[in-house]
């Protein structure tokens, strides 16, 4: 293996001890929890799960949680009425909902409507348009690329000046880390599922940031050597030497790609438990916002 491992797990609970010592803090000088309201919408699986993790995680950093479990089939109506009450509401300070929301919802008017200060997923189109402006300063930033430029900063890892090429145009994750990068003064090129020559593109990156959610499918060669490799995808690939069946791995050929690159991130162990810690800072930060 040539390349260093970017750690996100340690990474992840670098963040995570920062911010359970400043919510520690606050309490200490009379502040309330900082207090994330997760609101769930109908019964997936692996929704339910990512929203326990949440607040667990609130709950191990002395945060506070409060969650709301809809039904399926909740009227926009209502669930429009939950979210102006969690805005005016003096104990809570940030407002996520899980997505996606089922399809009879509406979840372009939902993200609209949760106030900027308490939208600590940075989905809001306010956050989003001022993340794409010059000079202008999003409130929060969508956690999984927050923590996946995080993750290049603390290996040090240059942006400025980089050619970074972002697989993927998501909401989420490839559309929010290339206007990153762009803030960071990269030189960003974003692909998607109609890019000419993939492989040609990726090799001129400095920085790959992958988030297609395709198995395995940036191979060694297309990196460039010496390249930071980010890999976001998460995939179950079939393994029948695991109890389960299926291993997770990510959108590139990790062990074909670590002899290359310079730097890469495991799956799993590398941005999945970014996504979970910056999601923590900003409800961290929410709270002091709402202070000031
Ligand atoms: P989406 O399905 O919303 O977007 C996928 C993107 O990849 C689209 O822009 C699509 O292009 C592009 N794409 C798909 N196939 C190809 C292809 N063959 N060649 C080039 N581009 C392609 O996925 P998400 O952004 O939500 O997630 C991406 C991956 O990241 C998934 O594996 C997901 O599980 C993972 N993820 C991980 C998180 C974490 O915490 N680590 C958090 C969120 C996601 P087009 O726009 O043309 O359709």
């Amino acid at each position: 293996m040539t390349a260093q491992l970017i750690d996100g797990k340690l990474i992840a609970q670098q963040v995570r001890a920062g911010v359970a010592e400043a919510v520690a803090r606050r309490v200490l000088e009379g502040f309330a929890k900082p207090t994330l309201a997760t609101v769930l919408v109908g019964d997936r699986v692996d929704s339910a799960t990512y929203v326990n993790a949440k607040q667990k995680a609130c709950a191990e950093l002395g945060m506070g949680s409060v969650s709301y479990h809809l039904p399926a089939e909740i009227s926009q109506e209502e669930l429009e009425k939950l979210i102006k009450s969690l805005n005016r509401s003096k104990k809570v300070h940030g407002i996520l909902v899980q997505l996606p929301l089922p399809s009879h919802l509406n979840e372009e008017r939902v993200l609209q409507l949760i106030s900027i200060e308490k939208d600590v997923d940075g989905f809001s189109p306010i956050n989003i348009g001022r993340l794409a402006q010059k000079g202008r300063e999003p409130l929060f930033v969508p956690c999984t690329p927050f923590g996946s430029i995080y993750l290049l900063e603390q290996a040090g890892v240059k942006i400025e000046g980089a050619n970074a090429v972002v697989l993927g145009r998501s909401n989420i994750v490839g559309m929010p880390a290339a206007l990153l990068l762009i803030g960071k003064n990269a030189t960003v090129t974003v692909c998607h599922s109609r890019t000419k020559d993939l492989p040609g593109v990726v090799r001129q990156a400095d920085i790959l940031i992958a988030a297609i959610g395709k198995t395995e499918m940036v191979r060694g060669d297309w990196i460039k050597p010496g390249a930071a490799v980010i890999d976001v995808g998460i995939n179950s690939k079939p393994d029948a030497s695991k109890k389960s069946g299926y291993r997770l791995v990510g959108d590139v050929n990790f062990d074909e790609a670590k002899e290359v690159a310079g730097f890469i991130t495991p799956v799993p162990g590398g941005v999945g438990p970014m996504t979970i810690a910056m999601l923590m800072k900003n409800t961290l930060r929410a709270a002091e916002l709402q202070q000031k």
